[in-house]
């Protein structure tokens, strides 16, 4: 049994109040159980954090943040911190997530000293990376998302990497309705699998969460889930409604076993 996945994250973006926050948290929460083998993420908004950390508390259900800082404290107005994150309950943190690239001038750059500032506050980096519409049809996929883990993960140990959760989220799949078909998330995750062998070792690669992203559906999950070298999804949309979501973590296919998350 691999010792990854399956692994379900709901990103719920920038939506919901406290109230609805707790709502959909505690019907997931309810929805979940007895689903102890797939590992469950709920990444609500920075001010529902500590709402939802306890509504979750005592599930398994694990807390995420949608982005953080690379700065452990300063003077870095409307930013939060790691360790703040943290605090809040979370465990792990979605970084380079494409919404954060293109529309909030996120770079390579920025997103490893983010995954760097994360590692040392203990909390699981989720990194996204994908390609657009147009690197897709210059057939340049595999190059730009090698770039971008490349950058991710620079300077980091092989034993760093090996904490670290990776999404393969097309940004032409995102929001869209029209999800990368099980074959082509096959072959980017294989080729990031790959990758991560080269720069941490075959142990890493073989334990790295890669998950993929981008207009996952119930109807659709179960076939992406079924690739072997797709660990689970990073949920958007879908994730806001907890039927839907429920339904794509009962996707999760049971022989893939559960992913390591450092105690803390
Ligand atoms: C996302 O934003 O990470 C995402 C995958 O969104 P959606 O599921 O809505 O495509």
């Amino acid at each position: 049994m691999s010792a990854r996945g399956p692994i379900v994250v709901a990103n719920w973006k920038m939506h919901l109040m406290l109230g609805e926050a707790r709502a959909l948290a505690q019907a997931v929460r309810d929805g979940c159980q007895g689903l102890g083998v797939v590992r469950v993420v709920l990444c609500p908004p920075f001010t529902a954090l500590v709402a939802v950390a306890e509504v979750l508390d005592g599930s398994g259900i694990l807390l995420g943040a949608q982005d953080c800082h690379w700065a452990g404290q300063g003077a870095y107005t409307g930013a939060v911190s790691p360790p703040q994150v943290a605090d809040a309950g979370a465990r792990v943190v979605i970084l380079g997530h494409s919404e954060r690239r293109l529309l909030f001038g996120e770079t390579d750059e920025t997103v490893g000293r983010k995954v760097a500032a994360a590692l040392a506050a203990t909390l699981v980096p989720l990194v996204c990376v994908g390609e657009t519409a147009a690197e897709r049809a210059a057939g340049r996929t595999h190059a730009v998302v090698e770039r971008q883990v490349r950058a991710a993960f620079r300077d980091r140990s092989p034993e760093e990497i090996g904490r670290a959760w990776l999404a393969y989220e097309p940004v032409w799949a995102i929001g869209s309705s029209q999800a990368a078909t099980p074959a082509q998330a096959a072959e980017v995750h294989a080729h990031v699998r790959t990758l991560v062998g080269e720069l941490a070792s075959a142990t890493a690669a073989a334990r790295c969460p890669i998950l993929y992203g981008g207009s996952v559906k119930a109807d659709l999950a179960p076939a992406l889930f079924a690739e072997p070298d797709v660990d689970g999804g990073l949920v958007g949309g879908a994730s806001l409604q907890a039927s839907e979501f429920v339904s794509i973590v009962r996707a999760g296919p049971t022989a893939k076993g559960r992913a390591g998350v450092p105690s803390r």
